[in-house]
């Protein structure tokens, strides 16, 4: 018997999971191969057919596309203009985290070693199958997600760290005891580092816009901070007084 309402084998709707991928791959049946196969899953997906225009696609970026954000590149080794290595390399010299996903023909242990020396996150061979394709950039991309909300960068500076994660802050190698507002002060002077800001702006930056104190309150604990940090309190090395402006770290 016939049934009108059968479930549909060929759900026409996509999902779509916010995440775009550059595909950088000259030989255009793999390309297309790669985009029907990455489109299935819900990705939004971008196509390079040589390493110039891959490259365009980080270096102008603000001026053509400033919504387009890849999380993801597949970059297959052989190019023509720039090949796959040296765009590693520049994405890398720029500091750009973005993971990539290499493609080669080539098997050889080298390739691999040199593909990932050069920063790439994980490497396939030629060929493969678009499942595991599709496997590896799944799991690179949530990588990725866990590793931008996990942990925040050291910073260091002379005899001064600061774990950003542990709010906390070691001077020549002992924990220095900051108070919450001392430890934001200190926080923001390191996260910009020989920037001069104004007693206002540090009021406004630590203390929030409805600080109804004076602006003395950052001299204060600019002196409580340089007890703390500076060898010679007298002779601030970290935090430095510039006069007629307000302070600098470093
Ligand atoms: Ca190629």
């Amino acid at each position: 018997m016939l049934s009108l309402d059968l479930p549909q084998a060929f759900p026409s709707q996509k999902t779509v999971n916010n995440h775009q991928i550059l595909v950088v791959e000259d030989e255009d049946v793999i390309r297309d191969m790669i985009v029907i196969a990455l489109e299935e899953e819900g990705y939004e997906v971008v196509t390079a057919s040589d390493g110039r225009t891959a490259l365009n696609w980080f270096q102008d970026k603000e001026v053509k596309e400033p919504e387009l954000d890849f999380d993801l590149i597949i970059l297959d080794l052989m190019l023509p203009q720039i090949n796959g290595l040296d765009i590693c390399r520049l994405l890398r010299y720029n500091g750009n985290i973005i993971p990539i996903l290499i493609l080669s023909a080539k098997a050889s242990e080298t390739d691999r070693v040199l593909g990932l020396e050069v920063g790439a996150d994980d490497y396939l061979t030629k060929p493969f199958s678009m499942r595991e394709l599709v496997a590896r950039c799944r799991a690179l991309i949530r990588r990725q997600g866990f590793s931008q909300v996990s942990s925040a960068p050291i910073r260091k500076f002379r005899d001064v760290t600061l774990y950003p994660d542990e709010c906390r802050v070691e001077v020549r190698g002992k924990e220095a005891n900051l108070s919450p507002k001392e430890y934001r002060l200190l926080d923001l002077f390191m996260s910009y580092p020989r920037r001069v800001w104004s007693r206002e702006q540090l009021i406004e930056q630590v203390w929030g816009p409805d600080f109804l104190g004076d602006t003395k309150t950052v001299d204060v604990h600019i002196r409580w901070l340089r007890e703390k940090l500076e060898n010679d309190p007298s002779q601030p090395e970290y935090l430095i007084t510039v006069r007629g402006f307000g302070y600098r770290f470093g």
